[in-house]
């Protein structure tokens, strides 16, 4: 029995609330507070059983921060609040001794650079104080980095190469729009692509490097080379790996329009003078998009996200595919979001469970493959992101 503080009410923290407010034998009491308070009321009305109290807060101040978990007095925080408030947030746990645990990674806000050095260097205060902080716990990185630990626990000596294959084979119906925060994710995606090879960092032109690959129930899908930032933690914690490699899909269309975003400045993150004032062009742009929270009343189709892995086995070679589908229409039908906030939101919840279980539970800061992967991935299926596996088939990569 636990209070919980969930900070971020944006599609993430919705599906978070509705899952945590499920779970009243681990979750005793629960905190939703962001931003904007009308939000949180709204998630907590819908979707709160009357088991939610709401707040404002302003995430980047850490003051602000350490007076509510003083009122409040929670056991964790799940932080599904933006990127940039991650370090606030993780002070705010260290000054009131609490846990922590996020879905993504710290980003600078004038620079779109994704590693983990600002969080990992947190390792030895989080240890002092004997709290744990979780790292990374929505689907990728999340759930992939779990696969990856089951990989190497049950079915693997030694992983060699990791592929994660991120497909959305959904349909919203929009032009354009983005499946998370626009900001983030525009920061994401316009990045070089970057994968490991033989202890090295490989650079790529964005979208340069582009594979079809075939997704259980979606069919074949132009797949685009990335870097995600779970390929940093996965090829420290898993060294055997050789090479290590992320791919998602997009369509024409969003590549079209991406482009022009890009190449009539949109997408810049510096400040530029509109009427005297000072306005990030991407920003704004976030404002004119869709929001993804809305998106899910009309979404057909299905997310497939996995892992295909090869390596050796008692000294022979083997292959293992593991993945999960999640359908954006059962989700919204669920929970009045759509299938990436679902997807992420569920292992937000169940790493949190974990946390305060004690099964996911020791001083320092972690990735969530450092931890047994067995406990999550039996909740994994009970809270609706059902998954399989299949070994030796062809993984076309
Ligand atoms: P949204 O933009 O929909 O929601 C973010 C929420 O955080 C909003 O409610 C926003 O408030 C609030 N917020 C922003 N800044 C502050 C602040 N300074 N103080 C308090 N609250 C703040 O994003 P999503 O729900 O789509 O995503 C949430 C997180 O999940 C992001 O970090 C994203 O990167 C991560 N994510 C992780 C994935 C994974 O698989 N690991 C996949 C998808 C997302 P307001 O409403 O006022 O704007």
């Amino acid at each position: 029995m636990s209070k919980v503080l969930i900070i971020g009410a944006g599609g993430v923290g919705r599906v978070v609330a509705q899952k945590c407010a499920s779970v009243p034998e681990v979750f005793s009491e629960i905190m939703l507070a962001s931003r904007t308070k009308s939000k949180c009321d709204v998630i907590a009305q819908e979707v709160g059983q009357g088991r939610i109290v709401t707040a404002e807060i302003d995430a980047d101040n850490v003051p602000e921060l350490v007076a509510l978990i003083q009122q409040f007095k929670p056991e964790m925080v799940i932080n599904v609040a933006l990127p940039y408030q991650d370090l606030t947030i993780m002070d705010a746990c260290l000054k009131t001794g609490i846990h922590y645990l996020d879905t993504a990674n710290y980003e600078p806000k004038d620079e779109a650079k994704f590693e983990y050095s600002w969080q990992w260097a947190y390792q030895d205060k989080f240890k002092e104080k004997g709290l744990t902080a979780i790292l990374g716990c929505g689907f990728d990185p999340g759930v992939t980095s779990v696969f990856t630990a089951r990989a190497a626990k049950h079915f693997f000596d030694e992983i060699h190469e990791l592929d994660i294959v991120d497909c959305n084979g959904g349909d919203h119906g929009k032009a354009f729009a983005t499946n998370f925060n626009p900001e983030i994710n525009i920061r994401e995606i316009t990045q070089k692509g970057k994968y490991w090879e033989n202890g090295a960092w490989i650079e790529t032109e964005p979208f340069e490097i582009k594979k079809e690959l075939s997704y259980p129930n979606i069919g074949v899908r132009d797949s685009y080379l990335l870097y995600h930032e779970e390929l940093e933690s996965l090829v420290k914690n898993f060294p055997s790996i050789k090479r290590a490699r992320f791919w998602m899909t997009f369509g024409q269309e969003y590549l079209t329009h991406l482009r022009v975003i890009e190449n009539i400045g949109m997408s810049r993150i510096d400040p530029v003078m509109y009427k005297g004032i000072e306005i990030i062009p991407l920003e704004f742009l976030k404002e004119v998009l869709p929001n993804p929270g809305d998106l899910g009343e009309n979404y057909v189709g299905e997310t497939s996200i996995g892992c295909r892995i090869k390596g050796l086995k008692n000294g022979e070679a083997k292959s293992y595919y593991i993945w999960n589908n999640c359908s954006h229409k059962a989700a919204y039908d669920e929970t009045g979001a759509q299938g990436v906030s679902y997807t992420t939101g569920v292992p937000a919840m169940i790493g949190a469970m974990m946390l305060l279980t004690g099964e996911w539970k020791k001083p320092g800061v972690f990735n969530v493959e450092e931890f047994n992967p067995d406990p999550f991935l039996e909740k994994l299926g009970e809270y609706g992101l059902p998954w399989s596996e299949k070994e030796n088939s062809d993984l076309e990569l």
